[in-house]
């Protein structure tokens, strides 16, 4: 689906009808995850004959969709999730954003979407972000931004849209898990798997997500914060949580993470912790690690803590696994020493607190 796209800009229009200070402010003393919006969005615009065009940012709104629409048929949607911090000199900052727009391609791929040039990816999380630069929270907070995409045509055939929206939505966010550093106990499901070979687990699609909750939900009713999901063909090994890669630590100070291969998703956050693991001279094997040898390992003392990654929580503790039959704890259910140092190390880059030796952190211009 190669059209191409000569030069797009984007026009402006402000919302008229922005939140009053005083309300954001409020707003700000109590932030949850995913529940507040900014006053703006990004829009950028796709069909088969025109390619990409009418970029904007716009007071953000509903669309209006056509009940026909492809996407609430067959779920042609991907997206992305990144934060703009506010850095200690006052600068808001994205953290490795050219990653994202590379996997959102990836994503569009799988789906047989358009691809977006990642120039325009990058410009739309930019322009944002300028509009709404007073919605970055400080402290604690960041500006999540959450680019997507979703076949907007309407037609009921089954074949690949010729019609799509492309969108980047922002919204404060506090931390992820309410109760900050405490560990997450989380639930191994018989019953359901995520991704399976030659599926879109390596996609961000919304079905990858849509499939999940029910596992979630399980998760829930078993007094669980997150659900863990093993391979589809043996269900026997790891692979990771809804939306989080999983790390474990071993008692020889290595790391060991399930490898990339299709199921599942390429975390940047994985990818950042497996650098700065190796910039602290620790080892790191991506190798499969099955679910027996992790209750094994657990019981035995082998694996010393184990954490899930993401950029919405970032880096959470695993305390507890529990599975239909019986749970084990790791590190007597606290989240480790190794976790806590690599976590910080991670978030102290991402907020522009210390030195930054791979140039993942880059300053939006003009804030
Ligand atoms: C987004 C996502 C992750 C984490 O990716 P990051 O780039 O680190 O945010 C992990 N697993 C799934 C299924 C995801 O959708």
């Amino acid at each position: 689906m190669a059209v191409e796209t000569a030069s797009v800009d984007f026009t402006f229009h402000p919302n008229s009808n922005p939140m009053p200070e005083a309300d954001r402010l409020k707003a700000f003393e109590n932030l949850g995850f995913g529940t507040l919006f900014s006053d703006h969005m990004a829009v950028i615009r796709w069909s088969m004959d025109r390619g990409w065009h009418g970029a904007e940012i716009t007071a953000r709104a509903p669309f209006p969709v056509d009940p026909a629409s492809a996407v609430l048929h067959y779920a042609q949607e991907i997206f992305e999730g990144m934060k703009a911090y506010r850095s200690a000199e006052g600068k808001a900052v994205l953290f490795r954003p050219e990653e994202n727009a590379r996997r959102f391609n990836e994503s569009a791929r799988r789906m047989s979407m358009p691809e977006l040039p990642e120039d325009l990816f990058l410009q739309a999380v930019e322009k944002l972000v300028q509009a709404d630069a007073k919605w970055i929270p400080t402290g604690e907070g960041s500006l999540y931004l959450r680019p997507f995409m979703f076949a907007s045509e309407a037609f009921l055939g089954v074949r690949p849209a010729r019609e799509y929206i492309f969108c980047v939505i922002a919204s404060p966010v506090g931390p992820y898990f309410k109760g900050g550093a405490k560990p997450v106990t989380i639930w191994a499901t018989a019953k359901y798997t995520r991704a399976a070979p030659g599926g879109t687990g390596a996609a961000k699609c919304g079905g990858n997500y849509a499939a999940s909750l029910v596992a979630q939900a399980e998760a829930q009713a078993q007094g669980c914060d997150q659900v863990v999901f093993l391979d589809a063909a043996e269900h026997k090994w790891v692979e990771e949580l809804g939306g989080m890669n999983v790390f474990f630590v071993m008692d020889d100070g290595s790391l060991v993470t399930p490898p990339l291969g299709g199921t599942i998703l390429p975390g940047i956050t994985r990818n950042s912790l497996i650098t700065l693991a190796r910039d602290e001279g620790l080892t790191v094997h991506e190798r499969p690690y099955s679910f027996e040898d992790w209750k094994a390992d657990a019981e035995s003392g082998k694996v010393k803590e184990a954490f899930a990654c993401g950029t919405a929580a970032v880096v959470a503790g695993i305390g507890t696994v529990k599975f239909p039959g019986g749970e084990f704890k790791i590190n007597g259910g606290e989240t480790g020493e190794v976790t806590l140092k690599l976590r910080e190390k991670l978030v102290s880059i991402q907020r522009g607190q210390s030195n930054d030796q791979h140039n993942w952190v880059q300053a939006i211009p003009g804030l």
